[in-house]
């Protein structure tokens, strides 16, 4: 058995599913003697985890769930802890519960010690954002073996070692509580790639179709467990990222720095705005929160009208 199983004072794997009418209260109630936050969110007292939070679109998603009534776990690698102990400054300010802890989604040793201990610091675990991720700009003919692996060991494996660590805990925390339909939720960095690739971003694009495919597959195993799994795709979302990208489409092109990203957004953003990680945060917030409850092996596209669905 998982040490993590042995950790976890909600030891009680349980893996049927309650007829609702048989639910009892026998859920024991999260560590945390916080009174419970509440906010139209409905997402009292609830954890999450998210991952890649320490910049971008995952620090942009800690702030809202945290605004949302959850406590937040935030975790992203060693070298951003600064950036990481300053975010749960900031979110301890809001009244919510806030955890620091580094965790590379390559490992599965340090993605299942970032669940247990996520547990054992701020109680039971409700909902996993697996927002890490990585870009890079390279024609396919001149990818190297380990620029391809690195890729989807980072974006899709991470994705897969944070649903699977999540969904063991969740099934380890005994029957959902009276008057819940949804034990948990699993929500991952998906993109508008994963619906039509950009060229010279292939095994990017590649990495985050299969982010699409392994949420629905998720989402179909884990529906009966009464477990959602969705994705979340933006578009064109000004971030260290997109930095990145347009510096390295910018050579490829002779562009200098910001046209690339500029370009894009011009043309091809039918709002006339590049992407903030407020937007996609707003997404997360309606997926983490009590108004998704009925919506699962979803991915939800947020990108101000590059692709239509
Ligand atoms: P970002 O580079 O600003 O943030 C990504 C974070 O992931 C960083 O803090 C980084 O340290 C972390 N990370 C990278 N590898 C990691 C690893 N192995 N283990 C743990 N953490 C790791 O990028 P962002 O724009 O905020 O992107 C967040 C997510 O959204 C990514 O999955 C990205 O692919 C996706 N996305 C971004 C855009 C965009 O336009 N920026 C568009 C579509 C999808």
């Amino acid at each position: 058995m998982p040490s993590f199983y042995r950790l976890s004072r909600f030891n009680r794997p349980s893996f049927r599913v309650l007829p609702l009418q048989s639910r009892t209260s026998l859920h024991l109630r999260a560590i945390s003697t916080t009174p419970g936050l509440q906010n139209k969110a409905g997402s009292r007292d609830r954890v999450a985890i998210v991952t890649g939070a320490a910049r971008g679109i995952g620090r942009a998603i800690a702030l809202r769930l945290a605004r949302d009534g959850y406590h937040v776990t935030a975790s992203d690698l060693p070298a951003l802890q600064p950036q990481l102990d300053s975010l749960v400054s900031e979110i301890a300010a809001t009244g919510a519960r806030a955890h620091a802890h580094a965790a590379d989604v390559t490992s599965p040793d340090e993605v299942a010690a970032l669940v247990r201990t996520s547990a054992s610091t701020l109680g039971p675990l409700h909902t996993m954002v697996a927002n890490a991720g990585i870009a890079q700009v390279r024609p396919l003919l001149e990818l190297t073996e380990a620029d391809f692996s690195r890729m989807l060991d980072v974006n899709i494996g991470g994705v897969h070692r944070c649903f699977q660590a999540a969904a063991r805990q969740l099934l380890s925390q005994g029957p959902i509580q009276e008057g819940e339909e949804i034990r948990g939720r699993l929500i991952a960095a998906a993109s508008i790639v994963a619906f039509k690739p950009f060229a010279l971003l292939g095994h990017y694009s590649a990495s985050k179709w299969a982010v699409r495919g392994l949420s629905q597959a998720y989402a179909m195993e884990l529906a009966p467990h009464r477990i959602t799994v969705n994705a979340y795709a933006p578009g064109i979302v000004d971030t260290n990222m997109w930095e990145l990208i347009d510096e390295g489409l910018g050579k490829i092109k002779g562009k200098g720095k910001g046209e690339m990203i500029k370009k894009y957004s011009d043309e091809l953003i039918a709002l006339g705005r590049t992407s903030v990680p407020e937007d996609v945060a707003k997404l997360v917030s309606f997926l983490a929160g009590p108004d998704a409850d009925y919506v699962t092996g979803q991915t939800y596209i947020v990108d101000g009208g590059i692709i239509y669905t």
